[in-house]
């Protein structure tokens, strides 16, 4: 039985989807954060360059993706399809499971393929730094590597208990040649502020984002890069869903049902966005499921409002459900997919009821994610991790229902630099937040 689909260099997309050329209901436009009314180009080019700018409010169905874009995808994309049968036979499901695996990247996620192009655009704009925040340092380690592509410097704010506690993204960033921070930092002012009043502050996205923008509007030739939520960062995460498109293909099958895991939305947006297109334009009927940690369930539980995407309150205001930017998810929360707020399009998408979102919890999680490597070999990632747990269960009904289903879902990166998540989990550390 053939399980791997591939395709090869030539096959990379040409082009990424937008999907604001079709939502029938326009996405609010970002608010500035003093005026509260909608935002201009000329405010935004303050942290981002106007090429990416100009992306992230363009309605254009497609856009083509640079040539040295899809060079440097070329370095482990087009990523593989595969069919998960030891998987389907450990759950004796008559389901037919396909992962599309996007831990074959050198950072081992999805992350790179927004890095990349975040890269491009800014050396074109001739910014010469760009500064980021990172939780675990996955998006970090994935702009540390596009920066040393690009010719650019990068700085990076990495909060403070995965820099003490997760070495091994922050020596990956450094051997990419990129500067760590522990934020928050002595870098900057708001860093010094939060360290004067809590020395012990464990930091938060939220805080570390705040850091990275600072930096940038302070530093000359420098500017922001975010790795998720923004729009531009989905239509980045759209040559995923494209490939998988064609890969479907090529086993012949069509999914009935889609899944991701859901920090920031970009990767779910990635796979499922392509197919969304389909499923808007009429004919195809796709479950989309988009899957959270109960410890920070942005969809299921948050709000759907004008929000801050950082503690400081500088950033826009984005249109998106929310925990509210003060949030800071559980300390034995191991699952990552720690940001307080979603996508505005993944948002938007669920508004409009063309997504679904279920939450849930962190040691039945774990329990399918080493099923997973039990029987597929990878190691998951935590984050893909939930989507793993959402596929087993639509698995598991599709066995009780006695019907065969297609489900296909992305395997956002791999855990390899995770394991001492695993670890909690194997010796019994690891326990559910949050239970209602
Ligand atoms: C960062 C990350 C996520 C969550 O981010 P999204 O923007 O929601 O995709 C999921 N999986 C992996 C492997 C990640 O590194």
């Amino acid at each position: 039985m053939q399980t791997s689909f591939l395709l090869q260099q030539k096959d990379i997309p040409s082009e990424w989807y937008n999907i604001l050329a079709d939502f029938h209901e326009p996405l609010p436009p970002p608010l500035h954060p003093g005026t509260q009314q909608p935002i201009t180009p000329d405010d935004m080019h303050v942290i981002f360059p106007e090429n990416l700018v100009e992306q992230e409010m363009s309605k254009e169905r497609t856009i083509e993706i640079p040539q040295p874009v899809r060079e440097i995808y070329a370095l482990w994309r087009p990523t593989p399809l595969m069919r998960a049968v030891r998987l389907e036979q450990a759950l004796d499901t008559p389901a037919h499971i396909y992962y599309k695996y996007e831990g074959v990247s050198p950072a081992g996620s999805h992350k790179p393929n927004s890095a990349i192009a975040q890269a491009f655009y800014n050396r074109e704009a001739g910014v010469k730094r760009l500064a980021t925040e990172t939780g675990a340092g996955q998006w970090g380690s994935s702009l540390a590597l596009a920066c040393k592509l690009f010719g650019l410097e990068c700085t990076v704010y990495m909060v403070r208990v995965s820099f003490e506690h997760k070495p091994y993204r922050k020596l990956l960033m450094q051997t990419w040649g990129a500067t760590v921070h522990s934020s928050p930092s002595e870098q900057t002012e708001f860093g010094r502020k939060i360290r004067a009043k809590d020395p012990n502050c464990p930091g938060s996205l939220g805080l570390a984002i705040s850091e990275a923008i600072e930096d940038t509007v302070k530093t000359p030739h420098t500017k922001y890069s975010l790795g998720s939520v923004l729009n531009f960062v989905c239509l980045h995460q759209t040559v995923i869903g494209q490939e998988c498109i064609r890969q479907m293909e090529m086993a012949g099958e069509s999914p009935d049902i889609i899944i991701g895991c859901v920090g920031g939305g970009s990767n779910f947006a990635g796979l499922a966005f392509p197919f969304l297109q389909e499923k808007i334009k009429g004919g195809k009927n796709y479950r989309f499921i988009a899957v959270e940690p109960t410890a920070c369930a942005s969809l299921t539980r948050g709000e759907l409002k004008y929000d801050f995407g950082d503690t400081a309150q500088t950033t826009p205001l984005l249109m998106m459900h929310t925990l509210g930017s003060g949030f800071i998810p559980p300390k034995i929360h191991a699952g990552g997919l720690r940001y307080h707020g979603m996508a505005p399009t993944v948002s938007h998408a669920y508004k409009l009821g063309l997504i679904e979102a279920v939450a849930c919890l962190q040691t039945q999680v774990f329990e399918r994610a080493i099923l997973f490597a039990r029987s597929e070999g990878i190691v998951p990632a935590p984050e893909a991790a939930h989507a793993i747990n959402t596929v087993v269960d639509e698995a598991l009904k599709a066995r009780e229902e006695g019907r065969k289903k297609t489900i296909l879902f992305n395997l956002s990166g791999n855990g390899f630099l995770d394991l001492t998540a695993y670890d909690a989990y194997l010796s019994g550390k690891l326990q559910d937040v949050d239970e209602d």
